[in-house]
């Protein structure tokens, strides 16, 4: 059994997302009210196109094209400002993705940094969170994040081998990861991340667990380990690379037992977090988020859009260039308007498939209905040794727990098993209608990800 189907950051796919008409940003916007906003802003350069992905990302832009994605992003922001004013947004959350934004120079940094003070109010104790790669990793450009206030900086180091980063086509190597890796640490940063992938052809447990060995020296905050997925319109693609489901599997359970090993705790199948604090249940999937630029998502209640998807370079120019062109940002040109059967879909992966879990008790307050019985498939889990009933004593999100018996709070959690299988569970949530539409996408472009089983070809 091939368990990697599919990865369920989020809810639904981007390709389920379609056109819409007579929708503005001002009906939608007092979903942004108050404290508590997230902001995304996206970066769509890279140095080069990695063989693996095919997120919305441009290669070798020039400083010029960059500076004009900018000039656009100021447009945006001073539309966004205009129609949020009456609101009194405080985003407590800044996300800069890509991309790889490093790959700004020094002053789009600083530029991209001001744009969001000028624009947006932050609360001073806001989690600012940034992407990067070895080979855009300078000390003055860490210094500009440090002085922004950046609380987490993500590094996709994928290996210490140069023959794994190879096969990956990433283009930095091994002793410039090293070296971007002692530099980000001496930072000292909150929070510093490293991605890892397993499953790339030629690798093993063993060269694997180097790879990590090595990391964990470094005393990274947390590590990513992502199973290679071979994703449509992606280099390696065209290259015809498949990668070894069983191979990844044995992969990622010798990674995972050495990580724990190491001290890192286990938050979910990708996510391992060196801490000793205890787990801390954060709602998630509800919250509104606005994104600047081109490639981002907005949730605003149960409205999600963003540009039209696009995973091949050529595409991922045109809708670039059509958003440089754009007059008026707070149109809502592409999205999805989520019913609560979708909003219900959408809660129970964002929450399943990360510790602590589902609480069911949360669950009942939002939707006055159980999770049981909207979703008959999670007592099979159970049956199954997927899912186990967890009870979690009170202190973590006092308002509900405090109404429990007790203090006691329930959760549905994934066992060691379900765990592994997280993104073989995760997609057979999707619900008929959102299957529908993505199918439509990939009749026209191709599957996303190669081997998506459709519902009648599920195990
Ligand atoms: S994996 Fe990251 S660095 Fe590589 S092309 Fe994609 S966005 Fe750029």
């Amino acid at each position: 059994m091939n368990p990697y189907i599919q990865y369920m950051y989020s809810y639904p796919h981007k390709t389920a997302y379609g056109p819409l008409s007579g929708v503005f940003l001002k009906e939608y916007a007092n979903l942004l009210s108050g404290p508590g906003q997230g902001l995304y802003f996206h970066v769509p350069f890279c140095q080069a196109k990695c063989g693996y992905c095919n997120l919305f990302s441009v290669a070798g832009a020039s400083p010029e094209a960059a500076d004009r994605y900018l000039d656009a992003v100021e447009r945006q922001c001073a539309q966004y400002r205009e129609v949020l004013a009456p609101f009194q947004a405080v985003f407590s959350e800044l996300v800069v993705g890509g991309g790889t934004p490093l790959f700004l120079t020094e002053s789009q940094l600083e530029r991209m940094f001001f744009l969001i003070k000028e624009h947006f109010e932050m609360t001073r104790t806001a989690d600012i969170v940034i992407e990067t790669a070895p080979n855009q990793t300078t000390a003055e450009k860490l210094a500009i994040l440090k002085q922004a206030g950046v609380t987490r900086v993500s590094m996709g180091i994928q290996s210490f081998l140069d023959e794994e980063l190879s096969t990956l086509k990433r283009h930095h190597t091994a002793e410039a990861a090293e070296r971007a890796l002692i530099l980000l640490k001496s930072f000292a940063f909150p929070c510093v991340n490293v991605d890892f992938i397993y499953g790339i052809p030629g690798q093993t447990e063993d060269s694997l667990q180097s790879s990590l060995k090595k990391a964990v020296s470094f005393s990274p905050d947390e590590i990513f380990l992502y199973p290679l997925y071979v994703k449509h319109g992606a280099g390696l693609e065209h290259a015809g690379v498949v990668p070894d489901a069983q191979a990844a599997v044995m992969q990622y359970r010798s990674a995972a037992r050495f990580l724990k090993e190491a001290g890192f705790r286990q938050d979910s199948m990708r996510r391992f977090v060196r801490t000793k604090e205890k787990r801390r249940f954060s709602e998630c999937g509800f919250g509104s988020s606005l994104a600047l630029g081109c490639g981002g998502r907005s949730y605003l209640g149960n409205l999600h859009f963003c540009s039209p998807y696009a995973e091949t370079g050529s595409e991922c120019f045109r809708r670039l260039h059509e958003f440089e062109r754009t007059k008026d940002f707070t149109e809502i040109t592409n999205g999805i308007f989520l019913s609560e059967e979708e909003e219900k879909r959408r809660y129970i992966i964002r929450h399943l498939l990360i510790y602590p879990g589902l609480s069911l008790l949360r669950y009942r307050a939002r939707f006055q209905s159980e999770a049981a019985d909207d979703f008959p498939l999670l007592a099979e889990w159970q049956e199954k040794g997927y899912l186990q009933k967890t009870t979690s004593k009170g202190g973590e999100g006092a308002a509900y727990t405090r109404k429990t018996e007790g203090g006691q709070e329930d959760f549905l959690s994934l066992t060691e098993e379900g765990l592994e299988l997280s993104d073989y569970l995760g997609p057979q949530l999707i619900s008929s209608e959102v299957e529908r539409a993505m199918q439509k996408w990939e009749e026209r472009h191709g599957r996303i990800y190669g081997f998506i089983p459709r519902q009648s070809e599920k195990l």
